[in-house]
C-alpha cells in the first residue's frame, strides 16, 4: 500500500479542487463553525445550509444567542429536530458568555467539558475552526476508514470507536487538520458515500484495500438491523370561539418546551376518541367532547413509527379554566398564530396538513376529511 503521506497529498489536492461553497467555510469563524457541526450531526447538508443562513440572521454572534430566549432559540431550530441540540447550544452560549469572555476555545479538552459537546464537536471545533492537529471521527469517516483500509467490524461498538480514532490520529498531517478532516468529510458525502460509492473518481482509489479486494459491499461491516417499534397516539385540536388551546411541554420532558396539542397513546381496549378524551382530562382537566376526524398522520423518530390520529374538539363544558398536569403553560390562540411557536415535527405536520387542507376553525362543518 503506498504510504499515508501519498494518500494524504491525493486527499488534500482533490480538496482545494472540489470543495463545496459553505457559507461557515468562508472566515472559519468559530462561532460559525460550531453551530454548522451541531447542525450537520444527524441533518443533511443542503437543509442545513438552509437553516443555517436563517439562524445566523436571528443569532449573527455568541453574544446575541446567549442572551436569547429557550422560545426564539427552540423556534429557529424547528425542523431540525433533536431538539436537546438546541438547548444545550444556549446552554453553551450562556456558558461561553459567562466563563470563556464570549469566545470559543481551541482546546479540546475545554471543549469537550461544553454542555452538548462531544468527541467529535470538539475535534470538528478544534481542528476546523483553529486548525488545531485534531482528529475527528463521525460516521462517514468511519465508513472510509472500513473501505480504504478493510476494518471488519462494526461501527458504533467500542472495539471500532476505538480503532478508528486510533487511526484518524495516525493518518492526521500536521498542520493540515482543517483540511484535512474537511476532506475526509467531504469524500464520504460526494464520493465514497453509503450506497453506490463512485470508486471510479475516487481520489484514494489506489490505497483502497476494499476497492482492490472487491468487498465495497461488505464494508462497512453491517449492523444488525433494528426492530420499528410502531405506537399510536391521538391528539385533539380543541376550539372555542376561533381560538385552539395548545400547551407547553415541561422543560425535562421528551421535546421539553415545545409546544403542543394534548393527547397520549392509545391504551389497549381504547379507541382513539376516548383517548383524546381521557388526555385532556387526565393533562388539563378540561372536559371536551369530539366533534370529528381530522385525519392521521405517521411520523418516524428514529426507532419508532407515530401513528397519529388527530380530531377537533370542543369543550363538553365551558367556563372551565385548564388545571395543567403535563406542561408548564398554555396559551388560546388563532390558527394563524401556531406558525409562532416550535412543534414536534408530528403536530407541524400535523398543521401543515390543516393549513393545506383549507380548514377554517370558525366553521367547524368544514372538514378536510
Ligand atoms: S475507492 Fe471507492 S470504496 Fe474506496 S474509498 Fe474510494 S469511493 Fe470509497
Amino acid at each position: 500500500m503506498p504510504t499515508s503521506t501519498t494518500l494524504n497529498q491525493s486527499l488534500l489536492c482533490w480538496f482545494s479542487e472540489q470543495q463545496r461553497d459553505l457559507p461557515w467555510r468562508h472566515t472559519y469563524e468559530p462561532y460559525q463553525v460550531w453551530i454548522s457541526e451541531i447542525m450537520l450531526q444527524q441533518t443533511q447538508m443542503d437543509r442545513v445550509t438552509v437553516f443555517f443562513r436563517r439562524w445566523m440572521d436571528a443569532f449573527p454572534d455568541l453574544a446575541t444567542l446567549a442572551n436569547s430566549s429557550e422560545q426564539s432559540v427552540l423556534k429557529s431550530w424547528e425542523g431540525l429536530g433533536y431538539y436537546s441540540r438546541a438547548r444545550n447550544i444556549l446552554k453553551c452560549a450562556k456558558v461561553l458568555l459567562k466563563e470563556h469572555q464570549g469566545k470559543i476555545p481551541a482546546s479540546r479538552k475545554q471543549l469537550l467539558a461544553l454542555p452538548g459537546i462531544g468527541p467529535y464537536t470538539a475535534g470538528a471545533i478544534a481542528s476546523i475552526a483553529y486548525n488545531r492537529d485534531v482528529p475527528v471521527v463521525d460516521a462517514n469517516i468511519e465508513r472510509i476508514f472500513a473501505r480504504l483500509l478493510n476494518i471488519d467490524l462494526i461501527p458504533g461498538t467500542p472495539e471500532a470507536k476505538k480503532l478508528f480514532w486510533k487511526k484518524a490520529g495516525e493518518l492526521l498531517p500536521r498542520g493540515e487538520a482543517r483540511n484535512f478532516n474537511q476532506a475526509l468529510m467531504e469524500l464520504g458525502a460526494l464520493v465514497c458515500r453509503p450506497k453506490n460509492p463512485n470508486c471510479p473518481i475516487c481520489p484514494v482509489a489506489e490505497h483502497c484495500l476494499a476497492l482492490k479486494y472487491d468487498i465495497i459491499q461488505e464494508r462497512p461491516t453491517a449492523k444488525k438491523s433494528k426492530t420499528v417499534i410502531p405506537i399510536d397516539m391521538a391528539t385533539g385540536i380543541l376550539h372555542h370561539n376561533g381560538l385552539l388551546f395548545i400547551q407547553q411541554r415541561l422543560a425535562d420532558d421528551v421535546w421539553g418546551s415545545l409546544w403542543e396539542f394534548p393527547g397520549g397513546r392509545i391504551k389497549k381496549n381504547e379507541q382513539p376518541e376516548q383517548t383524546v378524551i381521557r388526555e385532556f382530562l387526565e393533562e388539563t382537566e378540561l372536559r371536551v367532547e369530539v366533534e370529528s376526524k381530522i385525519t392521521t398522520t405517521i411520523h418516524h423518530y428514529t426507532r419508532y413509527k407515530v401513528t397519529l390520529h388527530c380530531y377537533l374538539v370542543k369543550l363538553a363544558q365551558s367556563g372551565n379554566a385548564p388545571v395543567l398536569h403535563a406542561a408548564q403553560d398554555f396559551s388560546w390562540l388563532p390558527f394563524e398564530d401556531l406558525r409562532n411557536f416550535a412543534f414536534p415535527a408530528g403536530h407541524r405536520k400535523l398543521i401543515n396538513f390543516i393549513k393545506a387542507s383549507g380548514f377554517n376553525f370558525h366553521q367547524p362543518s368544514c372538514k378536510p376529511d
